[in-house]
């Protein structure tokens, strides 16, 4: 049965209680966040709705508290971001449930913004509780899901409150699904994959779907040495994944027979220690000494890669294709990011860490959508069907 997603202009929020999952696992060091960009990303959201003066219930995770109390994963630092951001205050409470929490709920006035308290501290959170579900429900009128990049899971805050709610996806899901939705159903061609980070066994799955529908993939990070293993190529110690291989082979001989053009790195940056600034050169790829390891790809298959972009109508990257952490083995990165960045074309990028390199290069801007989901954007363009996406489509006759 075709169906659609529900979006926060069909819903009427004025002077409603409005319960909004957000997705604020942003990176914490000693209490400060070093990111705020997920922050940023709801605003949109949250600002339609204070302006329709709803009474705003902020609810979201951080990092992997297992289902207790962590001190150091509350979220009154994210709360006070936050409320620099909207530029009004943010409530925060010491739980997410609970007669505390009903009461700050109640107390709340029309446009003004409550942030809950970090939703897996309840272990009923991962575990999609009907109960636990309920009493988030009981906090609102509505329901309102912005956290996409937790879309790939089916949580109480995630999926079960959104059978109990009128619920509506929030402008960032929207845009996340309807941009990640184009990569998969009619493409502007030539349609030009770039993938690399660590590992191939990782990627499997999303290379596996890609490679059905791309005219070029190009490979780069850990997972190349992987591939340049596979093509015989004696890779030293660099990362390759024995294991792999043959699924690495068969990925080769796949792309062969569907005619897609398969870049693999041609030179390599390489070293013997791995560290920042670490003495380093850059060699033909048949040329890795047994004690060396690829850090980087070299300026030559910059060189490739730049030519086939320049090519493509549409480019999805996913994955540093280097050890882009550590300078100067960033280099790689940010020059392909720089020519994908500068392309008349549809540019997405998604991944936690390739969205790191491309906001660390302060180039975010220049893409057509930088994808906040991280592994749900992967898990959708594994055509998979998440379920914090499939609990807000409705059905269409
Ligand atoms: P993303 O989060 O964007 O999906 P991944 O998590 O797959 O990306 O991979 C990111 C990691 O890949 C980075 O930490 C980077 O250091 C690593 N990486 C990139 N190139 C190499 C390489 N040649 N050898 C080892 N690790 C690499
Ligand atoms: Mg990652």
């Amino acid at each position: 049965m075709p169906s659609r997603l529900r979006t926060l202009n069909e819903l009427d929020a004025s002077g409603k209680r409005v319960l909004v999952r957000v997705d604020y696992n942003v990176p914490m060091n000693d209490g400060a966040m070093s990111d705020d960009s997920r922050l940023r990303a709801t605003l949109p959201t949250l600002q339609h709705l204070l302006n329709r003066r709803a009474a705003v219930v902020i609810c979201s995770h951080l990092g992997r508290p297992d289902g207790k109390v962590v001190e150091t994963l509350r979220l009154a630092p994210i709360a006070r971001r936050l409320s620099q951001m909207l530029d009004r205050p943010v409530a925060t409470v010491s739980d997410c449930i609970g007669p505390e929490v009903e009461a700050a709920v109640a107390a709340l006035r029309p446009g003004q913004a409550l942030l809950l308290e970090n939703l897996r501290f309840h272990p009923e959170e991962e575990r999609n509780d009907p109960v636990f579900a309920r009493e988030l429900a009981a906090l609102a009128d509505l329901y309102v899901n912005d956290a996409f990049a937790a879309a790939h899971r089916a949580h109480a805050s995630t999926e079960g409150v959104a059978h109990l709610l009128p619920s509506a996806a929030g402008f960032l899901m929207e845009k996340e699904v309807s941009s990640l939705s184009r990569l998969l159903q009619e493409p502007a061609r030539p349609f030009a994959t770039i993938i690399g980070g660590a590992k191939v066994s990782t990627k499997a799955t999303v290379l596996e779907h890609l490679l059905q529908r791309v005219d070029a993939l190009l490979v780069g990070g850990g997972m190349a040495c992987t591939f340049l293993a596979a093509e015989g190529y004696e890779m030293g110690r660099s990362l390759v994944e024995k294991e792999v291989l043959p699924t690495a082979r068969d990925f080769i001989n796949a792309a062969r027979q569907r005619g897609v053009s398969l870049l693999l790195p041609s030179d390599a940056v390489v070293v013997r220690e791995l560290k920042a600034h670490a003495p380093h050169e850059t060699v033909g790829i048949a040329e890795v000494a047994s004690d060396q390891m690829m850090v980087d790809i070299g300026p030559d298959t910059v060189r490739q890669f730049r030519e086939m972009l320049q090519r493509s109508r549409t480019v999805f990257w996913n994955g540093p294709l280097g050890v882009f952490e550590m300078p100067p083995f960033d280099q790689g990165t940010r020059l392909v990011a720089e020519a994908m960045a500068g392309l008349d074309a549809v540019t997405m990028v998604g991944g936690g860490e390739t969205v790191a390199a491309v906001e660390q290069a302060g180039l975010a801007w220049r893409f057509t959508h930088v994808s906040t989901g991280g592994g749900a954007s992967l898990e959708f363009l594994e055509g998979r069907t998440l379920p914090g996406v499939a609990a807000l489509m409705q059905a269409t006759t």
